[in-house]
């Protein structure tokens, strides 16, 4: 990663041109590319959500949601990647139970080093870890720290990460390190062959006794108990994976509705836009991509403006802007591609937005965890009126 980022003094909208800018310039298509990361490094915004006297740019939730979303509707991969940044820089600032030294050094980290960040907790054995697979990941106690071994998965923007959000087992629970990618032991492996986010580099993390210092421990949690760190994490998480897929949906909305008015099959005297079931396609997509904005534009502005302890309340309406984006994601890319017919179906951006879009539906919250969820509050609330 070069060193080099955005003299001080640009707004934030000025460096999302140029990063916007870059990202056209570069597009990465299916293929990850590093100059993707060197340009929104270059731009400074993985400063975005650190506070200002930290050396950040002091942007909160609904400037990372503007952000993540505008380059989601450029590349699907290069938004995930930088949102997986984003979260856990967010979370970082707006949580609880971080030792101060250690979150001094992530900071530090970002900002001076220009280093980027990532959660690595999925792997192959125990799947997701958001239905609290317990990790294979062993943390082993030693003099001044302790070893990790195992291999994590998924781990997006893994050749760009300078240091990952590792949890391991440990005799005591559930441990979460900040482990330094560049430290012996560490590999970085490619991933799968996956049907869509091909750009995002999406690695394996493996870990062969790699030493973390005592000081680089988060927390350690038992398994059934909740994050340590409050409900920034997961909040923050559901935020920045929805402005990225709502994103990835305007962007599809926009290259189908400007091929729609180009296009003119036949005696070419008619726009396939100006056709009666197009419009009422392109109507179906336009909808789905409000109600989704307008959902999580709305609770990021409320947790922005939250207190602390009015944020946890606001966890379920962030699940629910999650789920709202990432279907209308997909329904706005299925539908783009019934709209553009065999055009559509060749390689290019349309197609790829249509695969990109169904990762969404895996990362989580995923949709039947948040059914059930909402679910739960609903019996609740009657049955803790008298209901039996
Ligand atoms: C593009 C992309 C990027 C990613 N980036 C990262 C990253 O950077 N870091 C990271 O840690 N992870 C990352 N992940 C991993 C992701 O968050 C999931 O954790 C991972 O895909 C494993 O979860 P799963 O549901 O696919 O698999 P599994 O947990 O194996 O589940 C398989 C199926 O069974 C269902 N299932 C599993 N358990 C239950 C249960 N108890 N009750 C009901 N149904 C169940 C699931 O819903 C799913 O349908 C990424 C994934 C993708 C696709």
């Amino acid at each position: 990663m070069p060193a080099v980022d955005a003299d001080a003094g640009r707004t934030i909208p000025e460096r999302l041109v140029m990063a916007v800018e870059a990202l056209e310039a570069v597009d990465p298509g299916d293929t990850y590319d590093p100059a993707v990361p060197s340009a929104l490094v270059a731009s400074g915004l993985q400063r975005l959500c650190l506070p200002v006297e930290a050396g950040g740019l002091g942007g909160g939730m609904v400037e990372a949601v503007s952000v993540l979303s505008t380059l989601g509707a450029i590349s699907g991969s290069a938004a995930l990647g930088f949102a997986m940044h984003t979260h856990v820089v967010g979370a970082l600032g707006e949580s609880e139970g971080w030792p101060t030294g250690l979150r001094s050094w992530v900071e530090q980290l970002v900002v001076v080093e220009h280093g980027l960040l990532n959660s690595a907790a999925t792997e192959e054995g125990s799947g997701s870890p958001a239905r609290g697979g317990l990790p294979a990941t062993v943390a082993t106690e030693v003099s001044g720290g302790f070893r990790l071994t195992g291999e994590k998965t998924w781990t997006t923007w893994l050749p760009a990460l300078r240091a990952a959000l590792v949890t391991a087992s440990h005799t005591a629970g559930i441990a979460t390190f900040v482990v330094d990618l560049e430290s012996a032991g560490v590999e970085r492996l490619p991933g799968f062959d996956a049907l869509g986010m091909r750009g995002s580099a999406s690695g394996r993390l493996r870990l062969a006794e790699v030493f973390v210092p005592a000081d680089r421990l988060i927390g350690i949690r038992r398994p059934a108990e909740p994050d340590l760190r409050g409900p920034a994490p997961g909040a923050w998480f559901a935020a920045a994976i929805g402005a990225v897929y709502l994103g990835l949906g305007e962007g599809a909305r926009r290259d189908v509705v400007r091929w729609a008015i180009e296009r003119r099959p036949g005696d070419g005297r008619t726009a396939v836009a100006d056709l009666p079931t197009i419009g009422v396609r392109l109507g179906r997509i336009d909808a789905a991509l409000r109600t989704a904005r307008l959902v999580l534009e709305d609770v990021a502005g409320r947790w922005a403006a939250a207190d602390r302890t009015g944020r946890g309340a606001l966890l379920a309406d962030l699940t629910l802007a999650k789920l709202t984006a990432t279907n209308a994601a997909v329904l706005a890319t299925d539908e783009a591609l019934r709209i553009a017919g065999g055009p559509g179906f060749l390689a290019g951006r349309l197609e790829r937005a249509f695969r990109d879009a169904r990762a969404g539906l895996i990362n989580p919250p995923l949709d039947d965890i948040a059914y059930e969820g909402f679910a739960r509050r609903l019996v609740g609330e009657e049955r803790a009126k008298g209901l039996s």
